[in-house]
């Protein structure tokens, strides 16, 4: 950890929000960070332009198409990088033996197989890819357990929690810990009248106030759904039960969360909203370096703003709560459906309030199973894609008109 040559990073996911944001602070400490392999699932002309500037061991695209694309727009330069596709390329990069840091920053699903092979293969892994974890929990921290690997969360309120509790920490309840107050902006909608939610558009949906982040995780934020799934990764990733965990809404991102302690005491994280900061946090840690972030004015600020949320407005946050007390395959379940009612009304199929709507469907209509392992998490996503698929179909009154993507998820 405090070697002097610079440590091989692992990019899964470069081309997106996280992946830029991870690049911007290595960049900042070539003396500390090298970059090892860069992946993309199809944005070439920018993966080419990324392997220009940090010349990775090695790039991983989706598919061969796409590497013939990187392998020509990279021809004749003189750089080290060797191209490669697929799934198991995505593995092999993230599990290589030089590697000594894997920033797991793919989004949904498609993310649970490298990030695992991170995990197994004992690396320092920074876990931005919430959906793996909400799928196959059990699994995933089995995985850590019986691994030398080091978790540390990105996700901007994990990562709070994680500043505000002592380390080690086994048990919260060891620790004094009576609470986590996972904090939540609302969204774009908060205040909007429930009634104009059915007609919002993605574009709405995708601006947030506070933050820029890939679309998915936009409309998840705008449905809460993204709170819902913190919810399942803040119960998985600090061994509390979901009474442990209270959601509080706080509009300005300001407060990233909170651990309230037996004493009466209450800590908190605070920052301007850039995932810069939790990045250099996770990558340095337990060191700190130099992030890019402005210092947090709290003058200028002025105010910070605390409510509870509404779940009648955002019935996503319930589902996500009833999901993780069901247990089992329940949160596999409610983050399939996700993605698939996700997808439908970015791409136009679905109207906003009908995400919850379909995934309270697909909820009701399947069977909860023990996930014993890969194999089994694997199953009972494609179920609940294809039960989504179907019932989808049915809300629209018309057929769905594209495959499922089931099979490219994973
Ligand atoms: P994004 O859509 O901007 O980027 C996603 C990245 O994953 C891209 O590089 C894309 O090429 C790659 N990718 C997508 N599908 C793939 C597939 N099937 N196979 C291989 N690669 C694939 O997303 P983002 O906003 O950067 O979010 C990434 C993850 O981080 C998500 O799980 C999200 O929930 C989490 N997260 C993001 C933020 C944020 O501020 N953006 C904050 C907290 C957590
Ligand atoms: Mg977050």
């Amino acid at each position: 950890m405090y070697s002097n040559t610079p440590q091989p990073v692992c990019v899964l996911g470069s081309t997106g929000s996280i992946g830029v944001s991870t690049l911007d602070v290595l960049a900042r400490h070539p003396d500390k960070y090298s970059v090892f392999a860069l992946t993309a699932r199809e944005r070439v002309a920018e993966l080419a332009q990324q392997c220009r500037q940090y010349a990775p061991r090695y790039a991983v695209v989706l598919d061969k198409e796409r590497a013939t694309q990187l392998q020509s727009a990279l021809a004749g330069e003189d750089l080290p990088t060797e191209v490669l596709y697929g799934v198991d390329a995505l593995c092999r990069v993230a599990s290589d033996a030089r590697v000594a840091v894997v920033m797991a920053a793919i989004v949904g699903a498609a993310g649970l197989k490298p990030t695992l092979a991170a995990v197994r293969s004992g690396k320092k892994v920074l876990l931005a890819n919430k959906e793996s974890l909400v799928m196959a929990g059990p699994l995933f921290m089995q995985a850590l357990a019986e691994s030398d690997a080091q978790l540390l969360p990105i996700d901007s309120e994990h990562n709070a929690i994680f500043q505000c509790l002592p380390h080690p920490c086994d048990t919260l309840q060891g620790a004094g810990v009576e609470r986590i107050l996972l904090t939540g902006s609302g969204g774009p909608f908060r205040t909007t009248p429930p009634a104009a939610l059915e007609a919002v558009t993605p574009d709405e949906a995708c601006a947030h106030p506070n933050w820029s982040m890939g679309r998915k995780i936009s409309v998840d934020s705008a449905t809460m759904m993204n709170k819902g799934l913190e919810f399942i990764e803040a119960c998985y990733l600090f061994h509390a039960s979901p009474e442990d965990i209270e959601v509080v809404v706080h509009p300005q991102s300001i407060v990233h969360s909170m651990v309230q302690y037996r004493d009466g005491s209450l800590l908190a994280q605070m920052g301007n909203p850039d995932m810069r900061t939790p990045i250099a946090h996770a990558l340095a840690f337990p060191e700190r370096i130099d992030s890019g972030v402005s210092a947090l004015d709290l003058i200028a600020q002025g105010r910070l703003d605390f409510e509870a949320p509404d779940e009648v407005r955002f019935p996503c946050l319930r589902l996500a709560r009833e999901a993780m007390e069901a247990g089992g395959s329940a949160p596999t379940v409610l983050n399939a459906a996700n993605e698939i009612a996700v997808e439908a009304f970015l791409g136009g199929r679905l109207p906003f309030t009908g995400i919850a709507q379909l995934i309270e469907k697909v909820m009701k209509s399947s069977q909860i199973v023990e996930l014993t392992d890969l194999d089994a998490v694997e199953l009972a996503d494609r179920i609940a894609r294809e039960r989504a698929c179907d019932l989808l179909e049915e809300m629209c009154g018309t057929p769905v008109g594209q495959p499922c993507p089931q099979s490219r998820s994973m």
